[in-house]
């Protein structure tokens, strides 16, 4: 069954997330400070203190179009490695998008075009945030304008030929169509871009529009809530208690959706998994990036978030994951990782996409990029167990399929994919121009 609330962990954590600051008076941010770029109702959760949030008819009537998801037992992988291990995959590639974004995209597109929002704005990585709110806007009768970061626009055209098909209009970022992609451009004509450029230039047109708002994929608090339908789900349909709890982690949205409603069941006494995240070694913010407060785009036009950033002008090596590739993480994720509630490792891609060729040969889907992170680390727990002799449950996300990415995976199988080395002082370059 589709549940019919959304899960919001914050009230049930043992302290609130710092809260977004102002970047020219660096006080909490107030519902006029967000009215220009998010529509009241989203604002509203985003501060929400209520547990539970019910779900409209709307978004079910869309959501009953690919809800609810398998959750799969992995046993030819399971055989295939000789582990004692239970492995279990919650799958969201089965949305019209191929991924879990439109958990969101939906109830977003929803609230907007509701209080009388003409277009949306928004970037998009690897394409799957942008084509899922393509869709979305689709269903709501709304415009959509993507900026999208320009190494996936290369290497990823049909991910641009998706979205034109729901209608929307698709940029390569950084694009000469706003200040902030002309100043990128006008310093490194060549620029791969980032998420935290595209970021820029969509919230810069949103912000100039006076019917036109802007949406974001991952990160913020809303996002992360509907997000917990998976988990939601999962809980309903695993029978019998997690050991522990794997999920890739870009902003954070499909690990927390996933995660939420077990780590409510785990607060409250009655499960105790471990939890990990996996974030890719080329763009390592839990496990290399510091506790800060800094902007969620490069220009600096968002609030000040307190999360786990490399710094705002960060550009990640151009890996295949190009939903992994942004230089924060969601401050909600973030301030929980301060408080121990779960764990972090990093990947590198080569190991990655040898855990995905693994997986598709078992199992029959191939995923995406960026779930072959969650896999690698996985599998890694799975020849644990067969070390150990020890048969746990092992719950992982597959958020999304590689329909799209076949180019990343010819790259691997002819040998010709590298990994990027990230030396400390590309990180410290950027963390030095963290606001002070
Ligand atoms: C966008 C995306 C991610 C990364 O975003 P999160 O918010 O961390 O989930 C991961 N996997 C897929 C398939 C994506 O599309």
């Amino acid at each position: 069954m589709i549940p019919s609330h959304w899960y919001n962990i914050v009230p049930d954590l043992p302290a609130p997330p710092p809260p977004p600051l102002h970047p020219a008076t660096r006080r909490p941010v107030g519902p006029g400070d967000l009215a220009p770029l998010f529509p009241m109702e989203l604002i509203g959760q985003e501060v929400s203190g209520e547990r539970f949030v019910a779900i409209p008819q709307e978004v079910l009537d869309v959501y009953r179009l690919w809800r609810p998801t398998p959750l799969l037992r992995a046993r030819r992988l399971e055989k295939a490695l000789g582990t004692p291990a239970r492995i279990y995959y919650k799958y969201e590639g089965g949305s019209p998008a191929g991924s879990h974004k439109p958990n969101t995209a939906v109830p977003q597109a929803y609230y907007n075009a509701r209080e009388g929002v003409r277009k949306l704005t928004t970037e998009t990585g690897a394409g799957q945030w942008g084509s899922a709110l393509a869709f979305a806007c689709a269903q709501f009768g709304l415009e959509c304008e993507v900026w999208m970061v320009r190494a996936s626009y290369d290497q990823k055209p049909y991910r641009r030929s998706l979205m034109q098909v729901y209608g929307a209009t698709v940029h390569a970022s950084p694009s000469p169509v706003t200040k902030a992609g002309s100043r990128v451009l006008a310093d490194a004509p060549d620029s791969t871009g980032s998420l935290g450029i595209a970021i820029s230039e969509a919230v810069e047109v949103a912000g100039a529009g006076e019917d036109v708002r802007y949406a974001l994929g991952s990160v913020l608090n809303h996002v992360l809530l509907h997000q917990t339908v998976i988990g939601e789900e999962a809980l309903a349909q695993l029978g019998e208690a997690p050991d522990v709890i794997i999920g890739c982690t870009g902003g954070g949205s499909n690990f927390a959706g996933l995660v939420f409603p077990f780590l409510r069941e785990k607060l409250a006494g009655r499960i105790d998994p471990v939890i990990r995240a996996v974030e890719p070694a080329a763009c390592p913010s839990f496990t290399r990036g510091v506790y800060a407060y800094d902007f969620g785009d490069t220009a600096g036009f968002t609030p000040l978030l307190k999360m786990h950033t490399l710094g705002h002008d960060f550009v990640p090596d151009p890996i295949h994951a190009g939903g992994l590739r942004y230089h924060g993480m969601s401050p909600l994720l973030s301030h929980m990782y301060e408080l121990g509630m779960f764990e972090a490792v990093s990947k590198s891609q080569t190991e990655c996409f040898e855990a995905g060729v693994r997986f598709a040969r078992t199992e029959g889907i191939v995923p995406a990029p960026e779930p072959t992170h969650a896999l690698a680390e996985t599998i890694a727990e799975a020849l644990r167990c067969k070390e150990s002799g020890e048969a746990k449950v092992i719950l992982t996300a597959l958020c999304g399929h590689g329909h799209f990415d076949l180019a990343a995976y010819d790259r691997y199988l002819s040998g010709a994919m590298e990994d990027f080395a990230l030396p400390q002082e590309r990180i410290d370059e950027a963390l030095a121009r963290l606001p002070g």
